[in-house]
């Protein structure tokens, strides 16, 4: 209710869209309705959707190929064109000058790139791999060069459900892609991942995907991922 409250009262409202904002769905239609400006966040870069022989495959649409991914944060140069965004609309609304602080943050994000760019070019093209609990790490395995092997659960949704066939596909696929660990996000079907880790002599690793760190700012966040990742993969 305070968050109703919050939004209905604020001169702009920044939302991811894709779905993410799914229990705030009609929060945000109604202060749309009133008359509060939403910026989208997702209408400002390149989407990217699922594509063929990524994952593995589920009945679920949100996995079909041609499915939109809104994991879009985990690929910084996508960050950089939604801050130019971002800063227009702003500028245009409220009459405030943020070029500074716009060429500030591209720069920053720019060099951010570069450094997991490299961090990652570090290991060996094979061992580029991700098994995470549902699939959001698109955005970072198509900057990067990773292969999406699959997910604990088949979806770009966390929501969604895996199978009894679907978890075997996926462990028959970490065995064939020889894949060094299993990203278990914070929270969901740890203990499956954890099996799934046991069975495949996979290490289990916690990954925070979806949350910056405690007391932590965005940079930290994806400096965070990249470090396990190249870590995991790297050993
Ligand atoms: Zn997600």
């Amino acid at each position: 209710l305070k968050d109703i409250e919050t939004i209905n009262g604020a001169s702009l409202v920044v939302e991811n869209g894709l779905g993410l904002e799914e229990g705030m769905q009609k929060a945000l239609g109604e202060a749309r309705e009133k008359g509060v400006k939403l910026f989208t966040a997702s209408e400002h870069i390149k989407l990217r959707k699922v594509g063929n022989g990524e994952g593995i495959p589920s009945g679920d649409p949100d996995q079909a190929v041609g499915a939109e991914d809104p994991h879009l944060w985990t690929d910084p140069s996508a960050m950089k064109d939604i801050v130019v965004a971002l800063a227009g609309e702003i500028s245009a609304d409220f009459k405030v000058d943020l070029s500074k602080r716009r060429d500030d943050l591209v720069k920053r994000l720019a060099s951010l790139d570069a450094e997991i760019a490299s961090e990652t070019a570090a290991l060996p093209p094979a061992r580029r791999t991700l098994v995470t609990g549902h699939e959001s790490m698109g955005y970072f395995a198509q900057r990067y060069g990773f292969k999406l092997v699959g997910a604990v659960v088949p979806s770009l949704s966390s929501q969604a459900e895996s199978s009894a066939a679907e978890l075997a596909t996926l462990k028959e696929k970490i065995l064939d892609n020889k894949v060094p660990a299993i990203f278990t996000e914070l929270s969901e079907n740890a203990s499956v991942a954890d099996a799934l880790a046991k069975e495949t002599g996979a290490a289990s690793v916690p990954l925070s995907t979806h949350s910056l760190p405690k007391g932590g700012d965005y940079f930290a966040f994806i400096r965070a991922l990249g470090k396990s990742i190249t870590d995991a993969l790297g050993k």
